[in-house]
């Protein structure tokens, strides 16, 4: 898919305040600092659309970017960072799971989970949240270059055995870079097959 355009549309806390317009929307999320800002500038080709984290957890809210003018980009808040107070957290969560309760218009979400660690258990519950609640997912592994070639795939193969043990099949996901622009194609594509099956482009 090519990018013709990316609009910021709106900044939100509350779920029911967000576009009303029935589009398709692909939400991003993962733990602050992950690389969800400077991915989403890698997919859209845009260098600022997504504000990269200099300070993390200062992003609390929904972002709604227009692609295309036919499709939503949801660039939804980090979580589990520490520096967040504990009844900022419970604030935050509550209307995270409430976005992906409400928000009908949503395709798919994007789990993204840095190559290097291994798997965290607030990514693994937050997965199994999503899945208990029938949210369709899938996982990008983000910041491949900090990871030799030898290294990458041993890595991601151990991700890959720890989530079989809760799903009897590896859901969908993709390797990345916003160094490279590794899985840049692949991300897009999905979205827009997605899309063309749900026949807006
Ligand atoms: P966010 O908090 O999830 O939005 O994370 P950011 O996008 O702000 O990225 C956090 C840090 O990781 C920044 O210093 C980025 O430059 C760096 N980073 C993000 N993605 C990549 C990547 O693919 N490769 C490398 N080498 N660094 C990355």
């Amino acid at each position: 898919m090519k990018i013709n355009s990316a609009e910021f549309v709106i900044s939100n806390s509350d779920v029911t305040k967000c576009p009303k317009d029935q589009l398709p929307e692909y939400a991003f999320i993962g733990r602050s600092n992950v690389g969800k800002s400077t991915l989403i500038n890698m997919l859209t080709g845009r260098k600022s659309l997504a504000k990269t984290s200099g300070r993390p957890g200062k992003t609390q809210l929904i972002n709604h970017f227009i692609i295309n003018k036919t499709w939503f980009l949801v660039d939804l808040p980090g979580y589990g960072y520490a520096r967040v107070s504990k009844s900022a957290k419970k604030v935050f969560q509550k209307f995270i799971t409430s976005y992906f309760s409400k928000r009908t218009q949503l395709v798919c979400a994007f789990v993204l989970v840095d190559s290097r660690h291994e798997p965290q258990k607030i990514d693994l519950e937050f997965m199994q949240w999503l899945g208990e609640n029938q949210i369709p997912f899938s996982i990008i592994f983000t910041k491949a270059d900090k990871l030799s070639k030898t290294k990458l795939s041993p890595q991601i193969n151990a991700y890959i055995s720890k989530m079989l043990e809760y799903w009897e099949e590896m859901p969908n996901y993709f390797i990345t870079s916003s160094t490279s622009g590794l899985g840049k194609e692949e991300v897009l594509n999905y979205i827009s097959e997605i899309n063309s099956q749900l026949k807006i482009s």
